[in-house]
């Protein structure tokens, strides 16, 4: 019956619509191609194509003044990712390389984007709190030939390594000082002075166009391929979960360092042609407040550790701010409590609506969209033109698996695995060279997320936890063993496991615990220990705090058993390793 329930949910083909919108069944002209497609065309230069080119599509806050704005049209992205995308040419770049950014929030950063898609690249968003090792580790695995940055970020993490990256061939700095480029990198605004602007390449809708980088338990970070035609996705979906249109002014508040900040913090905004909010600082309650207050901000995608520190900061922050521009807001890659919803509807006018999705999902799968009622507490239902179910499972992720098939849980209530129907455009193509992991992502004719879940009467989702060790820390991804790698290159270390320990604001805190070669080592190798996780791993990787024990406990094939170590850490019954869900305050 579930079988039944979940094939008839499924239409011919939803994309169609959005296909059409974004001029993609548009008649290719002669040379051209029915599979045309590519992501900078379809979010800006349409609109520019139909006269619309003059209006802003993004307005950057700079970080040291909130009522100091730069801001782009979308004239200004078409000209100067042309340009950009002309000096990746000239520089040798050919169709499907890989070129990484690693900046903050700034307008080059995201023209940068737009260039590397016109020019026929694969957009690779490192986020710039790495720490050195992490970002080499993703040069390395991108095979990245072009690398996007701040001198400040290439001084003090990418000059010490450049000969460990024998790939990386041009480093562009996005801003020169007086000392001018660093050696071994050229100036990127020099070169736009120079540099023609290029046509866009024609690319096609399989062709690769994004490369992010997410955590698995095991090994080294994931390498998920998006392509061109992720852009239906984002844009289907900005229209059927937030009704995304012209007049709207919308702030994401996610890095485009990570999924969302790419995926709906530039194209699904700009292929629908809203202005968009950039904010280049961190987060700072009041700050927030009066961003959306100075710029009526209408549409706001945020993240529930953020929720949590504006609901700790207190309703008179809010109360001082007049919110009324807000006709929703949205939430992303972390449990959002009924608290925190209401806590919304209460404080800004408006109910916060949790959406669930996932890198290698691209774009947003099961939502509390625009015209549904919000159902506190649930992550809501598939979007249109998804087929989404729960697979039975046991806690750690084995699916039942009866005469060689999955089983979809019997009733409400019953947790299981998310588990989604191929095929939507915005599905991840590949993890890079990492074929038989991207094999193994997919059972039974199913993708499957790695999430439980259960689903009640009126076929809402409810999360349940990850059925995997990963840790999510301030709505981040993190894999414990690219943890485990670097705090076992420490001398002094010869066992390390690696958890997530709840915290009320965070979600989840990277707690580690560390057998000392020298038991008796004390005090002063932790404080080595600790602060090597720092200096390789930046803040947003290393450990908030670091253990030493006598031992860590192994299976026995050898795999360190966090959930055993969270466990005891937690003071669980040793069998209890249940994922918690992070408390609000
Ligand atoms: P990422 O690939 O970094 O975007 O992380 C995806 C993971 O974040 C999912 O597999 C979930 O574990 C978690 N996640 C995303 N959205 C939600 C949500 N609304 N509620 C709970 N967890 C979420």
């Amino acid at each position: 019956m579930n079988t039944l329930r979940s094939a008839l949910r499924a239409p011919p083909d939803p994309w169609e619509q959005t296909r059409r919108e974004l001029g993609l069944d548009a008649d290719p002209g002669p040379g051209g191609h029915a599979d045309d497609c590519n992501i900078a065309v379809q979010i800006v230069d349409r609109h520019v194509e139909r006269g619309r080119g003059g209006e802003v599509a993004m307005r950057f806050i700079a970080a040291d003044r909130v009522d100091e704005c730069t801001d782009l049209t979308y004239d200004d992205l078409f000209d100067r990712s042309a340009r950009v995308a002309g000096v990746l040419l000239r520089l040798g770049l050919r169709p499907g390389d890989t070129v990484s950014l690693l900046a903050g929030r700034v307008p080059l950063l995201y023209l940068a984007a737009l260039g590397v898609w016109r020019a026929g690249g694969v957009a690779c968003p490192l986020f710039a709190a790495f720490g050195p090792e992490p970002v080499r580790q993703r040069l390395e695995l991108g095979e990245c030939r072009f690398l996007i940055t701040t001198t400040s970020i290439y001084r003090r993490k990418i000059a010490s390594m450049r000969t460990e990256l024998p790939q990386l061939e041009h480093v562009l700095v996005i801003d020169v000082d007086a000392a001018g480029a660093p050696e071994g990198t050229e100036s990127l605004p020099d070169l736009l002075l120079s540099a023609a602007p290029a046509p866009a390449a024609r690319t096609l809708a399989e062709d690769p166009a994004i490369l992010h980088f997410t955590s698995g338990t095991t090994g080294t970070p994931k390498g998920a391929v998006l392509v061109h035609e992720a852009v239906v996705s984002h844009a289907a979906t900005g229209r059927s979960v937030f009704a995304l249109d012209h007049d709207d002014v919308y702030w994401c508040t996610a890095d485009p360092g990570w999924v969302t900040g790419t995926s709906y913090g530039v194209v699904a905004p700009l292929a629908a042609g809203v202005r968009m909010v950039v904010d280049e600082a961190e987060f700072d309650a009041d700050r927030w407040y009066r961003i959306i207050e100075q710029e009526r901000v209408t549409v706001w995608y945020t993240a529930p550790t953020a929720i949590r520190m504006l609901m700790r900061a207190g309703r008179d922050a809010a109360d001082a701010h007049d919110l009324g521009s807000l006709r929703l807001v949205a939430s992303v890659g972390e449990p959002l409590s009924a608290q925190a919803v209401e806590w919304g509807r209460s404080v800004l006018g408006q109910p916060i609506r949790d959406t669930w999705w996932q890198t290698e999902t691209g774009a947003i799968v099961i939502a509390n969209g625009h015209d549904m009622a919000v159902k506190p507490g649930s992550m809501g239902q598939p979007v249109d033109g998804l087929q989404v179910t729960l697979l039975q499972s046991a806690d750690d992720g084995e699916l039942t698996i009866v005469d060689g098939r999955t089983v979809e849980v019997a009733d409400h209530d019953e947790i299981g695995m998310i588990a989604i129907r191929p095929g939507w455009p915005s599905m991840f193509r590949r993890y890079l060279n990492a074929p038989e992991r991207y094999r193994k992502a997919f059972v039974d004719g199913w993708y499957i997320s790695g999430d439980l879940a259960r689903r009640d009467e009126d076929g809402s989702f409810w999360f349940i936890g990850r059925a995997d060790d990963v840790i999510k820390t301030a709505g981040h991804l993190i894999g414990p063993f690219e943890v485990e790698s670097v705090l076992m290159e420490h001398d002094d270390v010869v066992g390390a496991g690696v958890y997530g320990m709840p915290d009320p604001v965070a979600g989840d805190v990277i707690h580690a615990e560390v057998v000392l070669r020298d038991p008796e080592g004390g005090d002063e190798t932790l404080q080595s220990v600790k602060a090597h996780a720092r200096r390789r791993l930046g803040a947003t990787l290393a450990p908030r705090s670091i253990l030493a024990v006598d031992r860590l406990p192994y299976t026995r094939s050898g795999k360190v058993m966090r959930r055993l170590l969270r466990a005891r850490a937690l003071g669980l019954p040793e069998g209890d390793t249940s994922t918690l869900e992070g408390t609000d305050p």
